[in-house]
């Protein structure tokens, strides 16, 4: 089921103490107009009932879509750096809830998921995107890094994302690199269809850097460029 709670947040343009309501669960199979709230960026959108002031609020919730095979841990872009905590804490809800830990019931929904550790909305859309694109999403962090490697004034730092944000009619990947905190985007550009499909038809060329990114539940090229990361072995 859906979760929502009232919670007091700080307007962050008055300042005043107001009661806004939080998700703190999605199903999207039974509520897909959350989904596409989500999709639309109008998902958690509350206006301060004191000024007026219209604001997105963090995300911090657990999402699951049965039919697309997708359950995410979401969380906010602020906790990026903590990426290897949050992705055992993920791990531990997820087998909980539908992994070692549950019920056999659970555990046959769960062997049809995918758990992924995901941070802020626009990372939650692209994983959406991705499910309604039928790709592979360790596929499209791939496609990111052959991107990279073929533009060396890319904008890599830490704090600024490459999102999927869209996909034409011929099967291009809409790439977005973005400010994670404000939004603000930096750059638009796409990717052909064959660029992602090469990576599929080299699977040794990208053997290593596929096992890199699919290791764990944060399947996201950031986690090669933000911290410390998880120490090998
Ligand atoms: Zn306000």
């Amino acid at each position: 089921m859906s979760i929502m709670n009232d919670i007091t947040v700080t307007c962050p343009s008055c300042e005043e103490q107001i009661t806004v309501t939080l998700a703190e669960s999605v199903n999207a199979d039974r509520r897909p107009d959350l989904r596409q709230d989500i999709i639309e960026g109008t998902f958690q959108v509350v206006a301060c009932s004191s000024c007026g002031t219209e604001f997105m609020l963090d995300p911090v919730l657990n999402y699951l879509d049965m039919a697309r095979g997708q359950w995410f841990s979401v969380q906010p872009a602020q906790r990026l750096g903590d990426w290897v905590a949050l992705e055992d804490e993920a791990q531990g809800t997820f087998n909980l809830a539908y992994g070692g830990q549950a019920s056999a019931e659970a555990r046959a929904i769960g062997d049809e998921l995918s758990p992924r550790l995901v941070f802020g909305w626009p990372a939650l859309r692209e994983k959406l995107l991705i499910g309604d694109a039928e790709l592979e999403d360790s596929i499209v962090e791939l496609t990111k890094l052959a991107m990279i490697h073929g533009l060396p004034g890319a904008p890599i730092q830490t704090g600024v994302e490459m999102r999927l944000v869209d996909m034409q009619d011929d099967g291009g990947l809409v790439f977005q690199w973005a400010d994670m905190f404000s939004g603000d985007v930096l750059e638009t550009l796409v990717a052909p269809r064959a660029l992602y499909d090469s990576i599929i038809e080299a699977p040794e060329a990208w053997a290593e850097m596929k096992a890199s990114v699919e290791d764990g539940l944060f399947v996201d090229i950031q986690k090669l460029f933000v911290g410390e990361g998880r120490a090998a072995g």
